[in-house]
């Protein structure tokens, strides 16, 4: 699970998260919708370790992560434009996740290998193994970027709007695909979606962002059938 309590971060005079509270069971595939400049990415960031809060803490698996490392904390995150290193191969691109494993010794060669081609057989991209970045689809390089993300087995996996720059049709093929992997491997995730119908289909929970608080989170029958305040209500209606 993945709790935050309290959260507050400033940036100068400008309070970006504003004591923020949310428990994500284990298993759970939670949506943070919002408008822009509300804080999400802000609040995954902090999840991931990139930013320190100023007050509140961050737990995972019951642990205080609060003031550890980035690499230390098994979890894992994709971002929209994750760039995946052009000059390796896709393999290769999978394999850095794995050697760069937390605390541990660099795995021998055959069992990179195995593990490897499991992750991109997970991602349906087996095939694509010796290929190169510049020669796959953009829905095929987010796919290697999750592989990479998975690589580590995080117990989080964080997505900030992993699939906003793709097409509607390679969207929704992502999706139904993040929806069953996430099933299959059982992984707690929260993700920053901008696509409300996206939200409401693959996520076992919604929360709503209002100016780095939260406003309302629910299933999304309660969020999207019963929105509790005025705001919801009308950010969501809107965008529909
Ligand atoms: P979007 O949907 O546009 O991505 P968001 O809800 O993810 O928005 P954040 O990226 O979390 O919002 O940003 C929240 C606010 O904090 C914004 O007003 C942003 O300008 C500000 N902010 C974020 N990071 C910094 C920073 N490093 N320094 C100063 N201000 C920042």
């Amino acid at each position: 699970s993945i709790q935050v309590q309290h959260l507050s971060k400033q940036f100068g005079t400008f309070a970006a998260l504003h004591d923020v509270t949310l428990n994500v069971p284990d298993g759970q595939l939670v949506a943070l919708l919002g408008p822009s400049g509300s804080g999400k990415t802000t609040l995954l960031r902090v999840i991931a370790g990139l930013e320190i809060p100023d007050t509140g803490r961050v737990l995972l698996g019951g642990q205080d992560i609060t003031h550890a490392g980035p690499g230390g904390r098994g979890i894992g995150f994709v971002f929209q434009h994750y760039a995946l290193f052009k000059h390796l191969s896709v393999f290769e691109n999978v394999a850095f996740g794995l050697k760069v494993k937390r605390g541990g010794q660099r795995p021998a060669p055959p069992v990179i290998r195995d593990k490897v081609m499991r992750l991109l057989e997970l991602v349906q991209l087996d095939w694509a193994a010796a290929r190169y970045p510049a020669q796959l689809s953009g829905g095929q390089r987010q796919r290697v970027a999750l592989a990479r993300a998975l690589a580590v087995e995080p117990q989080v996996l964080l997505l900030d709007e992993p699939f906003g720059a793709l097409d509607a049709s390679v969207r929704q093929e992502l999706r139904d695909w993040l929806r069953r992997l996430h099933d299959e491997i059982h992984l707690t995730s929260i993700f920053v979606t901008h696509d409300q119908a996206e939200a409401l289909e693959i996520a076992d929970r919604i929360v709503v962002f209002n100016a780095g608080q939260i406003e309302q989170e629910g299933t999304p029958e309660e969020v999207y059938d019963h929105p509790a305040t005025l705001f919801t209500y009308r950010f969501l209606g809107k965008a529909n």
